[in-house]
């Protein structure tokens, strides 16, 4: 029986290690495969700020998901102090003492390793397994191998291949700054933007394939057009153009449950809708919406508070919460109605006035039509008339107001 055992700090994961693991399965056959997170990496420090042992571990089992007959494990995590690997190999020895265990590892390790704890133990128990990093360190490599084989009688295997160059420092550096997916499997990134890791804000391409498919096909369009508003008013307002994208797209996640799934969405989030949502739930979307954003997209407070008012506002709102507000209703492939045009004029000129003219039209709209309106649109038209009067603006007129 063959062991292949790939410890690391695995912060994150990514496609470098994975390469390296599947180029190991394909040329050494083991009939187990190990990846051990460390605790306590001894031969360098985790990061500031790392996720917890625990996220470590849960994206190490969603990297093995890519290998066939991979595991993750949490011997490293489980045991005291720091993360020796002749332990670890004495363990999974007692375990399976029949067993050639093969411990592989990246150029760095392989030329460090007669500086690690108990090197001589390690070579004893396990033979190595070396792919590089990078290309062109074929001759250090092999010189390093020829004297570990000759001074301690190390097994070594030299594996070739294409590596992915890339680290783990290089991918926490990206993630902050929407990009670094491509270095990582699916299930990883989207484990990393869910707990908000590293910082990490979404990739939005990957965000918008995501969210579209919690939509009704029909209602894409309108996302689309949404977010296309949302960017140029960040643009013009100078709000960050990719936090507007961001609220924009996600902001009818949930559009398409039906009232009673709108109703246990709110449950499992801990959210009480008020009397009125729960007669209308169909506007309950805003809230739940939210909620699931935060929860699946770990959207930051701000990108979470512009999608819960973008259908009602509120007063006091931000920058972001009216560009998402207006953007929602004035995106150019809405149907033309009464006010459509002096809210996308007003939209550029002055955001409270194209707010409050956005809610006193959605006001008349639904006291025409005897329908029930949530007191939250009147309190922002109240607070937006105000915000413009204490201003010396006036409120926006339009064809037809003198008569209402
Ligand atoms: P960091 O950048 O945080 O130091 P890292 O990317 O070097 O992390 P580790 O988890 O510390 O990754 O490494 C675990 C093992 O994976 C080590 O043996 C290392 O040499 C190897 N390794 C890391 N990156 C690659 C890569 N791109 N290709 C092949 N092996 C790699």
């Amino acid at each position: 029986m063959r062991i292949l055992i790939y410890g690391g700090s695995f912060n994150p994961p990514h496609l470098g290690h994975i390469r390296s693991v599947q180029t190991a399965v394909k040329a050494l056959a083991p009939d187990k495969t190990l990846l051990i997170p460390a605790a306590i990496p001894p031969h360098k420090r985790l990061a500031q700020g790392s996720p917890e042992p625990e996220h470590r571990l849960a994206m190490t089992a969603l990297a093995a998901e890519a290998i066939p007959g991979c595991e993750a494990s949490d011997m490293e995590l489980r045991r005291e102090g720091p993360s020796y690997t002749s332990d670890t190999l004495r363990q999974l020895h007692e375990l399976y003492p029949d067993a050639e265990l093969v411990f592989l590892m990246g150029t760095d390790m392989l030329l460090s390793i007669e500086t690690w704890h108990e090197p001589e133990t390690i070579m004893g128990l396990a033979s190595l397994a070396v792919f590089a990093r990078e290309a062109g360190r074929e001759g250090e490599i092999s010189a390093q191998a020829a004297h570990l084989r000759e001074r301690y009688g190390a097994a070594v295997y030299v594996l070739e291949g294409t590596p992915v160059t890339v680290s783990s420092t290089e991918i926490r550096e990206l993630l902050p700054q929407r990009q670094g997916r491509e270095y990582l499997t699916d299930g990883v990134y989207a484990y990393i933007i869910r707990h908000r890791l590293y910082g990490a804000r979404p990739d939005l391409d990957w965000l918008r394939e995501k969210a579209y498919a919690y939509l009704k096909p029909t209602r894409v369009e309108h996302v689309r057009g949404t977010e296309a508003m949302a960017r140029r008013l960040a643009v013009r307002w100078g709000v960050e153009e990719t936090d507007a994208a961001e609220a924009a797209i996600l902001h009818d996640v949930t559009k398409k449950m039906a009232g009673p799934d709108q109703l246990r969405l709110a449950e499992k989030y801990g959210i009480i809708p008020d009397t009125w949502e729960r007669e209308n739930t169909e506007l309950l979307h805003a809230v739940t919406g939210a909620a699931f954003a935060a929860d699946i997209f770990g959207v930051s407070e701000p990108i979470e508070n512009a999608i819960r008012w973008h259908t009602t506002g509120r007063p006091g709102m931000t920058a972001l919460e009216q560009i998402v507000f207006l953007a929602d209703a004035i995106e150019m492939g809405r149907k033309p109605y009464p006010a459509l045009e002096a809210i996308r004029k007003a939209a550029f000129e002055d955001l409270d006035a194209a707010v409050e003219l956005c809610a006193r039209r959605t006001l008349d709209y639904v006291a025409a039509r005897g329908l029930p309106i949530h007191p939250d649109t009147a309190r922002t038209r109240d607070h937006y008339l105000k915000k413009l009067e204490d201003k010396g603006a006036s409120p926006v007129q339009v064809d037809g107001d003198a008569n209402e």
